[in-house]
């Protein structure tokens, strides 16, 4: 008789969307006249560039003819892409990775969760805290952190590295040692950024007590300052100690059309097993890539054109950062965020709990975003804009909050 895994069954269950949902529905209902603006979304709104656009309907194309049909991706996806990320991506940025060492998939996400699957049980994780729920929720599943402190909203093998106003939503090099560090730079929900040094103290930490850290750089494209690093492997040593998980999502709008990437370099080893061996291993080898002709999408990312369009597209919801984080300065809010990131993070005001300013919003200018509370313990007090809505939007929204 089968059983089922029984680690599914620790996972608490994410109340966050769900409740949001819910209250967003009663007061739609219970208020029909009023038009409700959507400031949470973590989802890109702006359609496919033409460049993809055109990329997609000739690889299509290609896909009717028996000469230009394609079938299976190549294991580490097609050399096309590899190619021009590894150039565009990191060589043009100092970065030694080559084409061999990326791993071309549906997406950061579905890698995010995967990757654990490659280290032993008894890893010890730590992340920041708030955090992207995926990298803990994985572990959960994979068995790995414990038991669940429903007072706490905490996990007792899991290292919480607290990212808060007193350590400028960066963390802290973590007191007790851990093995596995997953760290997102610039950051999902706080918006923050961390600079080439601090990072570079990451990677010699992990080098030093032998961790690995997994670097997510889904938003590397938001990246506006000088002194914030683009890829983990801008740091010296990184190529002994860092993967690092790439999107195509929030850059270029693939949030429908599913691509991402995996890199690890070859010098990841314990003893004579490289990680770049085991991950090339991994289930969804050729078969959950990414098809053809979405990688083909892909390769037109990187096309002069390309470029300059996706270019347009971030400075479009950078325009709406920009709105949000003056707006609400000029309201009196204490933000961060906004700046490396499509991400705008509040304090909330007069000592309100992240749920109670959600309601407060909602109830008061019809505006909806997302309590930082739903992200970690420490998230509590905070709260999530984000720049993803339209320009007329995101004005609209930011007038209302003024004017309460
Ligand atoms: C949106 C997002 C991703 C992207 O995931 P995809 O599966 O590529 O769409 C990855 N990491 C973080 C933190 C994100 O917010």
């Amino acid at each position: 008789m089968f059983k089922v895994n029984e680690d599914y069954l620790k996972l608490p269950g994410s109340y966050l969307f769900s409740t949001i949902g819910k209250k967003v529905a009663a007061f739609a209902e219970a208020n029909p006249d009023k038009r409700i603006i959507r400031l949470g979304i973590g989802d890109v709104t702006q359609p496919l560039a033409p460049a993809i656009i055109d990329a997609l309907h000739s690889a299509v194309d290609e896909m009717a003819h028996a000469e230009t049909f394609h079938g299976y991706a190549p294991d580490l996806g097609y050399e096309f892409l590899r190619k021009a990320m590894a150039e565009n991506d990191y060589q043009d940025r100092g970065c030694d990775i080559r084409a061999d060492e990326i791993f071309v998939s549906d997406g950061a996400k579905g890698d995010s969760g995967n990757i654990q699957e490659i280290f032993a049980r008894d890893n010890k994780i730590a992340v920041c805290d708030p955090v992207y729920p995926v990298y803990v929720d994985t572990n959960v599943m994979a068995g790995r952190t414990g038991t669940y402190d429903q007072t706490a909203e905490t996990w007792s093998d899991v290292i919480y590295m607290p990212c808060t106003k007193e350590t400028g939503f960066v963390p802290e090099l973590p007191k007790e040692t851990p093995d596995i560090i997953y760290l997102c730079f610039p950051n999902n929900p706080t918006g923050s950024a961390i600079t080439k040094d601090r990072l570079q103290e990451w990677v010699d930490y992990a080098n030093k007590v032998g961790a690995v850290i997994i670097y997510d750089a889904a938003y590397e494209a938001y990246i506006s300052e000088e002194n914030v690093p683009h890829s983990i492997y801008e740091c010296q040593g990184a190529r002994t100690c860092a993967i690092e998980l790439r999107s195509f999502s929030k850059n270029a709008g693939f949030t429908g059309v599913r691509l991402g990437a995996t890199v690890i370099p070859k010098e990841i080893k314990q003893g004579e097993v490289t990680l770049h061996s085991l991950w090339a291993r991994r289930h969804g080898t050729k078969y959950n890539g990414a098809p053809y002709i979405v990688q083909k999408a892909g390769e037109a990312v990187y096309s002069e054109a390309g470029k300059a369009q996706l270019k347009a597209q971030v400075a479009y919801y950078m325009k709406n950062a920009r709105v949000i984080y003056e707006g609400l300065k000029e309201a009196g809010y204490h933000v961060s965020g906004g700046v490396n990131a499509p991400y705008i993070w509040l304090e909330t005001p007069k000592g309100m709990t992240s749920w109670e300013f959600f309601d407060h919003l909602l109830e008061r200018a019809h505006v909806v975003g997302t309590p930082g509370s739903g992200f970690g313990p420490s998230g509590e007090g905070y709260f999530r804009l984000t720049a993803f809505g339209s320009y007329e939007n995101t004005v609209a929204a930011i007038e209302r909050i003024k004017a309460l």
